[in-house]
């Protein structure tokens, strides 16, 4: 066996103990519904941890930030209501034909 084997292997061992020292406690908790029980005569550590953890607030939900007026870029057009004249580019009069 290589180092390296021994290495992991000893890393396998030791997360499935981890991992199920976790699942046997979480399952003592919920047995016992999180309520201080006494085993002989001695409070349980377990369940007391598992009732303190029972106290937590879902976070609040993000409100939206307000919306800030703003002043539009463009300016409306002012129609001026003046009487419109071509005078300027309007050809001189005639006058009725003289025969
Ligand atoms: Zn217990």
């Amino acid at each position: 066996m290589t180092r390296a084997t021994l290495i992991k292997t000893i890393w396998v061992l030791f997360m499935s103990l981890f991992l199920s020292v976790q699942g046997l406690s979480q399952a003592h908790a919920a047995a016992n519904g999180g309520t201080e029980h006494k085993h002989e005569g001695v409070i349980c550590a377990v369940a007391l941890v598992a009732a303190e953890q029972t106290a937590l607030t879902p976070p609040l939900p993000f409100a939206s930030p307000p919306e800030i007026a703003q002043t539009p870029l463009w300016q409306p057009l002012v129609e001026r209501n003046l009487p419109r004249t071509f005078d300027g580019r309007a050809p001189p009069p005639r006058a009725p034909p003289t025969l």
